[in-house]
């Protein structure tokens, strides 16, 4: 084999493997939002099949052949394509000691779980979904051991999500983070609550939130020849390629801020997407980083932004003209403390930013037992109602408001929802770093995103896999992730919206 030969290979391997990927989202995205309800078993073959192409494709023979003909000419590569080869071979890597079987019969048992799983919740049937549930347990710490045996199981699961993060560094940031906030619950329920949001339950027609969904995405400087916006039962965003990125919301009649909030948070997730450089495109660098990182970009738009009181400042004439009776007599003041009301709630997706967090601790307390097979499957509705008993106080009536919730586990994912937590803190950290160049207040209240946009662009978005993500972290922000950055936002914030000092 020539460099010349290899290179074209590398080129080759890649846009092949973009396309098969692209064509199981397409099947994906199609499953979970217009797709009708009784066709999971045709996709459930259809994307076996896919997968077994895919499989030799980045753990195959010749692509390992590649790869090390690649390492030994490892001097004579551009950065790009030394990146390139590096990613696609921690992809072989904990693909190969997989057996193909298994890795085609795990997607097929994903494909099945979805639509069990989203049928359970509507039914509120756990014993339903337990079965599935238990298989991909099972999966997942076979899956743990082939990306590497010496690691904790759920160690290896979480690296799959954010490069290298392991429990210790969880348990030291989620006990930090739950020194914060359970003090600031407590002095908020010694004050009694004093924020009102009793506006925000009303009927709020359907037709009025999606006119609302286009107004932010167009506000936020989504191009909507590159983005368009779904329905589904829990939101989230797919991106193809740079150039062609979907998100999707739930629109609740009785409550408008619920899909708010979640446009303003795919959005975030689609405009990295979006901004991620050409020269990714087809390659294994292409897309987000990691979920850590997603989940900052998101978690930016949704909180530090959309949560701010000049964006409900700036969006509150729009708001009143979609919904002049439901907000009658309303201030944006008033709005402004309704969408920060700080109480322990029993949705993760619908909570406040300062008890968010401890909704991802019992997530992620509930994982690590499920693991390392400390729980069992029957066991975790129970144990769910107990860890959020003693994390925010409140009982799920049903599983359908309790373990139930969440269409993570259904897809496979356990070990993501850190990520949500992490990411609130990068957010923190990104703005303190964004307001040493930018006003970004001001820019907000004006409803001018460019610049932060670009800002975002130039220092995040732009490049893609091209560095790891603790790497484009530091490059970042000039220093190593710090939770006290997000410690600090919330005992700002908090303690200006209930005067608590
Ligand atoms: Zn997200």
């Amino acid at each position: 084999m020539t460099l010349d030969e290899a290179l074209y290979q590398l080129k080759d391997v890649q846009q092949k493997i973009y396309a098969l990927q692209y064509a199981g989202s397409a099947i994906s995205l199609d499953a979970v939002t217009v797709a009708p309800r009784d066709t999971a078993e045709g996709r459930s073959l259809a994307q076996g099949i896919l997968s077994g192409y895919l499989y030799p494709l980045i753990s195959g023979e010749e692509t390992g052949k590649l790869l090390d003909f690649l390492a030994g000419h490892k001097d004579e590569l551009d950065p790009l394509r030394a990146r390139q080869a590096e990613e696609l071979k921690r992809q072989y890597d904990e693909l190969h000691r997989m057996p193909e079987q298994e890795y085609v019969e795990y997607s097929m048992l994903l494909n099945d779980a979805q639509a069990v799983w989203h049928r359970a919740k509507e039914e509120d049937d756990y014993a339903a979904f337990a079965p599935y549930l238990s298989r991909i347990i099972e999966a997942n710490r076979k899956q743990a051991a082939y990306i590497d045996e010496k690691k904790a199981p759920y160690d290896a699961l979480l690296g799959q999500y954010e490069r290298d993060l392991t429990m210790e560094q969880l348990d030291g940031f989620f006990s930090e983070l739950r020194q914060t906030i359970v003090p600031l619950l407590e002095k908020i329920r010694e004050k009694g609550q004093v924020v009102d949001d009793s506006f925000l339950r009303q009927d709020f027609p359907i037709e009025k939130q999606r006119e609302l969904s286009d107004y932010l995405m167009a506000l936020l400087g989504i191009d909507r020849a590159h983005c368009t916006i779904g329905e589904t039962e829990h939101p989230f965003t797919m991106n193809f390629t740079k150039n062609d990125v979907r998100i999707t919301t739930k629109y609740d009649r009785g409550n408008f801020i619920s899909s708010m909030y979640s446009v303003i948070h795919e959005s975030g997730h689609a405009l990295y997407e979006l901004g991620v450089g050409d020269e990714y495109q087809y390659t294994v660098l292409s897309g987000g980083v990691s979920m850590g990182i997603h989940e900052s970009q998101s978690r930016f738009f949704e909180n530090m932004l959309g949560r701010s009181e000049a964006f409900i400042r700036l969006i509150f004439p729009k708001l009143k003209e979609l919904f002049p009776k439901q907000l009658a007599g309303v201030s944006a003041r008033d709005l402004y403390l309704a969408v920060n009301k700080s109480e322990p709630s029993l949705i993760r997706t619908e909570a406040d930013e300062l008890t968010y967090c401890l909704h991802i601790m019992v997530r992620y307390e509930i994982e690590k037992k499920m693991i390392a097979g400390e729980a069992s499957v029957q066991e975790l509705p129970a144990l769910w109602n107990q860890k959020m008993k003693e994390y925010l106080g409140v009982e799920a009536p049903n599983d359908r408001e309790g373990v139930l919730q969440d269409s993570h586990w259904s897809g496979g994912a356990i070990g993501y929802f850190p990520s949500y937590a992490l990411g609130s803190a990068y957010a923190a950290q990104f703005m303190h770093r964004m307001e040493q160049d930018l006003p970004v207040n001001d820019l907000v209240a004006r409803g001018d995103f460019r610049k932060i946009n670009a800002w975002l662009d130039e220092h995040i978005h732009r490049y893609g896999c091209f560095y790891p993500p603790a790497e484009l972290f530091k490059r970042c922000c000039g220093e190593e992730f710090d939770p006290r950055y997000y410690m600090d936002y919330l005992k700002k914030k908090y303690g200006e919206i209930y005067r608590l000092s």
